[in-house]
């Protein structure tokens, strides 16, 4: 039962007391007030359900008791001393982490968020390469930082101040938007929306988009060298974007060849979330030199880490690095009981298995209305980019796009919106969903479209 402030009275605090620079979801807002695994519950007891999970955040369910538990269990213990002495729990979670990680990333710097950790990789890359360059895709979300704003290549999330000095943007690897490319040659695709001619053995979108890099590194660079190259697997804010084939491998090739480091974002894609792997790059056969993550990590919790490989972590000891609550005792509790409980309830298993089946049936539904564009995505990562007709890929003007929106709310879902025009409806829920919470998804938004576009 909610006893708390009035719904009228919080949106009247949130209008004059919190950030008019933050987003609002909803015309009429969703005052949650609880969470229970896959569904959240407003201040009148209605259940949602959470296809969006706090912008991919909650990873094997709001308030996992298993999660809970652990957290409860070092709260009454120790919550914080710093990391000046030595505690077990960071030791612990150091190593159960470093251990989901191939080759040498066995170096943890523990953060509090996805922008610290992206913050620090830049900084490292920096210090590493001694290349102050740095490149990161179009339509890409790295963080909100003054120093992360230059890498964050989307106008919706930059001020106009001077951010990100020696960062060059290279164009986006976007087989749907972009001038080249099909469904067929995109990377790590489920394989089931096949409606592109392009024959994947032929295709050239990835020399193409790669020859932009290349162009990029020839022209921005001193001397064609490079610091760092940023790229999530799958781009998360940018609305779901998979790059060709090979691509990122090729990135990374090049890169490594003019001595720069590759860092992979692994902030939305990480910890099973896709499924045939426990991270993004090896879902793409790579090997980055710095992993930056948060969101998932902590189930919720406010927490994030960058790892790297000794190689590089050398180059960090020149002055002291210190977070005062990064790696605290609590964050860590919760970190080890997330990787726990995503092996114990074989996690990374129901997104490889509900997201093809959510794929599938997406597709299905794609079948039935021209104003569904593309459905892309692998594992519980998924996009479904709305637009006017096939054809023409006009982004669905905005009411339309906003009044199915709202009706899925209405019906029970919370479903994510975003991408370079923010017509691509963002599939992420809690890696913990089954099968009917599919089928209820896929028949939600199957009214929600047909009473919105005839
Ligand atoms: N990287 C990616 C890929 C993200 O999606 C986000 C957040 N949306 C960030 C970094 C920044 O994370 P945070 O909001 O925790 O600072």
């Amino acid at each position: 039962d909610y006893k708390g402030m009035s719904y009228e009275d919080t949106l009247k605090v949130r209008k004059t007391k919190l950030s008019p620079a933050l987003m609002t979801y909803y015309k009429k807002p969703v005052m949650i007030h609880q969470g229970k695994m896959q569904y959240l519950f407003d201040n009148n007891g209605k259940r949602y359900l959470d296809l969006f999970a706090g912008i991919v955040t909650v990873s094997v369910g709001h308030c996992h008791p298993k999660v809970n538990a652990a957290a409860t269990e070092q709260i009454k213990k120790l919550w914080h001393t710093t990391n000046i002495y030595l505690h077990p729990t960071i030791h612990e979670y150091a190593q159960q982490l470093t251990d989901k990680l191939p080759g040498d990333l066995k170096v943890v710097y523990f953060t509090n968020s996805g922008s610290e950790s992206n913050d620090l990789a830049l900084h490292m890359a920096r210090l590493y390469t001694g290349v102050f360059d740095t490149v990161s895709l179009r339509n890409a979300y790295h963080g909100a930082s003054p120093y992360l704003m230059g890498l964050t290549a989307m106008s919706t999330w930059r001020f106009n101040t001077p951010t990100g000095f020696g960062i060059h943007q290279v164009m986006n690897p976007d087989p749907y938007r972009g001038p080249w490319g099909g469904k067929n040659c995109r990377d790590s695709i489920s394989q089931t929306d096949r409606d592109c001619d392009c024959n994947p053995d032929e295709c050239k979108a990835c020399d193409m988009y790669i020859d932009q890099l290349q162009d990029g590194l020839r022209f921005s660079m001193p001397k064609s060298k490079i610091g760092g190259f940023f790229a999530e697997c799958i781009q998360g804010v940018g609305g779901t974007v998979q790059y060709p084939k090979d691509y990122l491998k090729r990135a990374y090739d090049l890169v490594h060849a003019q001595g720069g480091v590759c860092i992979s974002d692994e902030v939305q894609t990480g910890f099973g979330r896709l499924g045939s792997h426990f991270w993004g790059f090896e879902s793409n056969g790579i090997q980055p030199d710095i992993v930056t993550m948060a969101k998932g990590m902590g189930n919720g919790f406010p927490m994030g880490a960058v790892v790297t490989t000794p190689k590089v972590a050398e180059v960090m000891g020149t002055a002291l690095h210190f977070n005062t609550f990064g790696g605290n005792p609590v964050a860590c509790a919760v970190g080890s009981a997330v990787l726990d409980v995503i092996k114990e309830e074989k996690i990374q298993e129901n997104c490889e298995e509900l997201g093809s089946y959510f794929i599938k049936e997406l597709v299905g539904l794609k079948s039935e209305f021209k104003c569904i564009g593309d459905v892309r995505g692998k594992g519980l990562m998924i996009g479904v980019e709305m637009v006017e007709d096939r054809e023409s890929r006009l982004p669905l003007n905005g009411k339309a796009m906003a009044d199915i929106w709202e009706d899925t709310k209405e019906n029970g879902l919370l479903i994510g919106k975003g991408g370079y025009y923010g017509t691509t409806f963002r599939i992420k829920p809690p890696m913990c969903i089954n099968k009917k919470d599919v089928d209820f998804s896929i028949e939600v938004l199957r009214n929600s479209i047909k009473k919105v576009m005839g």
